[in-house]
């Protein structure tokens, strides 16, 4: 038998983001900026602010900003980057920045976006070079997306959004819902039979102590058990295999309908060991968990020319990555800013 041949001095290894529990790190979510045109209210207060102009935490990375900072993390081994917010379509110069990161070599390049904005761009987008999309839809009733959402007249757009992402090919589309107990809880079967109808990843997920606000509380979390023993009275549900990475549980229909159910879990079924994500704020802040208390200022090292302090500071931080989140346990504190400051 042959023995492989020896690696060469000059043969690099691909680089690889590695945490102290041996999680590797492929996964990063660039926040574009903190503002947003919805309030909704399990994510943002509904006080005193026009829905656009919640002001940001800190200072906007620009463009140019960013697309180093994407070089820079590509080159230490992330494959997979989601663009987010506050509302990443408020901020021109998104499609070209899709085709920057396209451009250096990244292939699966996601979006989360409510979808108000989202019909007219859907096409350039994918043309750019994104290549799935996930929308924020939290009820399927226009009333009840107003009271979510505290925008009237939203609902239309964003299935009219849905419409065009599909039709750009962004596939396979998904759908997000935040279950709010005593909000929304009642349209779970709806949304199974929206996501055979429109053959849709629709994704539930539990509410988590991130609000600007205290909606906040066990009681309004709607548990993955609950869910999956509503969907299946009405649609007998065939889990699926977790792929590496995955937060979601997936369930395909047991018919064989289109569309798939999935359940993102962080609450009652915590996914931590399998977590492979970090996220960028928009003022250039590394969080290494959702629930980090520590954030690491990226801006400093961004001035450093070769940009080796900027990978350097990076693996630091990574090694520093927290084992899991406590929500729920004593002595659990939120971190300071919420998920449409943080990048969802
Ligand atoms: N504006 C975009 C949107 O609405 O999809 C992107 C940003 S939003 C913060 C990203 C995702 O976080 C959305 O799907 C939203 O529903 C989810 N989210 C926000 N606050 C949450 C919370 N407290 N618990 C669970 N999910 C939350």
């Amino acid at each position: 038998m042959m023995e492989a041949p020896m690696a060469s001095a000059t043969t690099a290894a691909p680089a690889t983001l590695t945490d102290s529990f041996g999680r590797s790190i492929t996964d990063l979510r660039i926040s574009v900026t903190e503002r947003c045109n919805y309030r909704c209210l399990y994510c943002r207060t509904g006080q005193g602010e026009t829905p656009a102009a919640a002001a940001p935490s800190g200072e906007e990375l620009s463009w140019a900003e960013l697309e180093r900072l994407a070089r820079a993390f590509v080159g230490l081994g992330i494959r997979k980057v989601r663009l987010t917010g506050g509302e990443p379509l408020l901020r021109p110069g998104l499609v070209d920045f899709v085709a920057t990161v396209a451009a250096l070599g990244v292939t699966d390049i996601a979006l989360t976006t409510n979808g108000h904005l989202l019909a007219p761009l859907a096409a350039p987008l994918r043309r750019a070079g994104l290549t799935r999309v996930t929308v924020s839809l939290d009820s399927l009733q226009p009333d009840n997306f107003a009271r979510i959402t505290r925008v009237p007249g939203g609902l239309d757009r964003v299935l009219e959004a849905l419409d065009a992402a599909a039709a750009a090919g962004l596939w396979p589309l998904k759908v997000n819902v935040v279950l709010l107990r005593g909000y929304n809880d009642a349209e779970i079967e709806d949304f199974a039979r929206f996501a055979r109808r429109r053959d849709c990843v629709v994704r539930f997920i539990e509410f988590m102590p991130l609000e600007q606000g205290s909606l906040w509380s066990r009681d309004r979390v709607v548990p993955m058990d609950e869910i999956v023993q509503r969907i299946s009275r009405v649609h007998a549900l065939d889990p699926l295999p977790r792929k590496p990475g995955e937060t979601a549980c997936r369930y395909r229909f047991h018919d064989g309908a289109d569309g798939e159910m999935g359940i993102v879990a962080p609450v009652t079924s915590p996914f931590c060991n399998q977590c492979t994500r970090i996220r960028v704020t928009a003022d250039g802040k590394l969080r290494t968990c959702l629930f980090s208390l520590r954030e690491w200022d990226l801006k400093p090292a961004l001035r450093d020319s070769d940009g080796a302090a900027l990978a350097d500071r990076i693996r630091r931080a990574v090694a520093q990555k927290e084992e899991r989140h406590h929500i729920g346990e004593p002595g659990f504190v939120k971190p300071a800013r919420g998920m449409v400051q943080i990048g969802g």
